[in-house]
């Protein structure tokens, strides 16, 4: 064991050669600085886990691997946070509730990882700009992606009357979008499918039955 420069004891980790920081564990690769009896190859190590020296690699733990910088203290109510998650996804899905589905799918992991950051303190360790760089590229990435995937129509009522969704951008190329889709169905006999629209939807064959 040395002192460095900061007066931080160290050792050198017996496996990866590397000076880190006294401890139970190597803070590069995650083994016991120590070896103990029973832990197997240096190259495995079953039951060491960096992340929270009480578990080991084959234990399933979804906090800890989720969330690897929450103090022990914390790990509990992040669980409990996850398994409300959880039941919430299912709950919705099983009710067929896809607007609430999605907005816990889409929301309820991101509130917990904004409390984690909060909790293993990684907002001191991030630059400022680093987060409003992620943020808009973020934001941006989304609305892009609505725009270019917008629906021609969401129901048979919209189709019917020519109408053009709120998040299209063009109004005029949306409506020759719609000319050039009824002529196409006109031409070739075809049929019409508005997934959005509910009697369509209700009106379709669903798995295991299928169409030809
Ligand atoms: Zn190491």
């Amino acid at each position: 064991m040395s002192m460095n420069d900061e007066q931080v004891p160290t050792a050198e980790c017996r496996v990866c050669r590397t000076d880190v920081p006294a401890g139970e564990f190597c803070g590069l690769c995650g083994c016991h600085l120590t070896p103990r009896r029973g832990e197997g190859p240096d190259w495995l190590r079953i039951r060491d886990y960096g992340a929270a020296p009480g578990e080991n690699l084959l234990q399933l733990s979804l906090a800890s691997s989720l969330f690897p910088h929450l103090p022990p203290r914390s790990r509990t109510v992040f669980r409990i946070g996850l398994a409300v998650v959880l039941v919430a996804l299912v709950a919705f899905a099983l009710l067929r509730l896809p607007a609430a589905l999605v907005t816990v799918a889409a929301l309820g992991f991101l509130f917990l990882f904004l409390l984690y950051l909060r909790e293993s303190d990684a907002f001191a360790d991030i630059p400022a700009r680093t987060w409003a760089l992620t943020a808009v590229l973020g934001i941006g990435l989304g609305v892009g992606w609505v725009l270019l995937t917008g629906d021609a129509a969401h129901f048979k009522d919209n189709w019917d009357n020519d109408r053009v969704p709120s998040i299209n951008t063009n109004a005029e190329q949306t409506h020759a979008s719609h000319a050039l889709l009824a002529k196409i169905v006109a031409e070739k006999k075809a049929a019409l499918w508005i997934n959005h629209d509910l009697p369509t939807f209700d009106s379709l064959k669903h798995s295991p039955e299928f169409y030809d």
